[in-house]
């Protein structure tokens, strides 16, 4: 049966125990013919990425753990000569230590790029899946065993049927079809404070409308004069703020996109 990993980012806090759990079970150990031991520097075949959005004082930060995708359609497989990469029945996706000694072409060919050469083997190194714990029992991965949140899981993907759909997958376009699925990525945001610089006060319930491509999306202004547009797409965006008794603002072609969220920090109303 196919396994796969679902990573929800919403209940990733970035602790880091997958990525030292990981390196635990790997730095050191020789798992032939699973993988020959990881470095101790320069791979992390489990790397938590740290995600800043936004400006002080608007900042948002989110994790995202990343390893092999066990792709489906993986270019490793396709670059590898003499079976060095295979994939096995439960889909996990080997790098053989022995066969792939010298194939670095198997390291350049990954487009997610999760596959390290160990120079001094002259070796391209990846994640195993913990292949060599599951075939001995362990119902788990290092890293899945590690998170203390549940925000990695692993199994059966007919049994996760329901986590998976609705998740995505990182860079769909490469065709590679991973199987590490991503839940709650979230996207990006505009956000600002409302004020009326007279009387030095936020504006509570100031209204904010954003538009972009014939849609339109609402907030209103919280205690602290501040409003939010979460998980928006990337795009070009205007906003119109507005409230009752003041003059309303208007910002055109504000850009999200590229891992750019917007603070439009501190926006004035002038009272009528
Ligand atoms: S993520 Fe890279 S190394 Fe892993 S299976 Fe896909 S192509 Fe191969
Ligand atoms: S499955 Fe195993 S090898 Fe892969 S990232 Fe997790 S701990 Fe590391
Ligand atoms: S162990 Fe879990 S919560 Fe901690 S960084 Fe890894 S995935 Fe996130």
């Amino acid at each position: 049966m196919a396994k796969v990993f679902v990573i929800d980012v919403a209940k990733c806090t970035g602790c880091h125990n997958c990525q030292l759990a990981c390196k635990d079970e790997h730095c050191g150990n020789d798992w032939t013919p699973y993988a020959a031991p990881q470095p101790m520097t320069g791979q992390f075949w489990c790397r938590v990425e740290e995600h800043v959005r936004g400006s002080i004082p608007k900042v948002k930060i989110h994790y995202i753990p990343k390893i092999c995708n066990h792709c489906d359609n993986a270019p490793c497989m396709a670059a590898a000569q003499d079976g060095a990469v295979y994939r096995r029945e439960d889909g996990l996706v080997i790098i053989d230590p022995e066969k792939a000694a010298g194939q670095r072409r198997i390291a350049e060919a990954c487009p997610y790029g999760v596959v390290y050469v160990n120079e001094k083997l002259d070796l391209p190194q990846k994640c195993t899946g913990c292949a060599h714990l599951l075939d001995h029992g362990a119902a788990l991965p290092r890293c899945v065993d590690a998170c203390p949140t549940d925000a990695m899981l692993f199994g059966e993907e007919a049994e996760l049927r329901d986590l998976i759909d609705g998740a995505t997958v990182l860079a769909p376009e490469t065709g590679a079809r991973p199987r590490v699925h991503y839940r709650n990525v979230p996207g990006f945001f505009i956000g600002g404070t409302v004020y009326d610089p007279d009387k030095e006060e936020v504006l509570e319930g100031a209204s904010c409308r954003l538009q972009s491509g014939g849609k339109t999306w609402l907030a209103t202004a919280d205690e602290f004069g501040d409003f939010w547009f979460l998980d928006l797409p990337a795009g070009v965006f205007d906003l119109a703020v507005d409230r009752k008794g003041y003059r309303t603002r208007a910002f055109a072609g504000i850009e999200t996109g590229a891992g750019k969220s917007v603070n439009l920090g501190d926006i004035a109303l002038e009272s009528l």
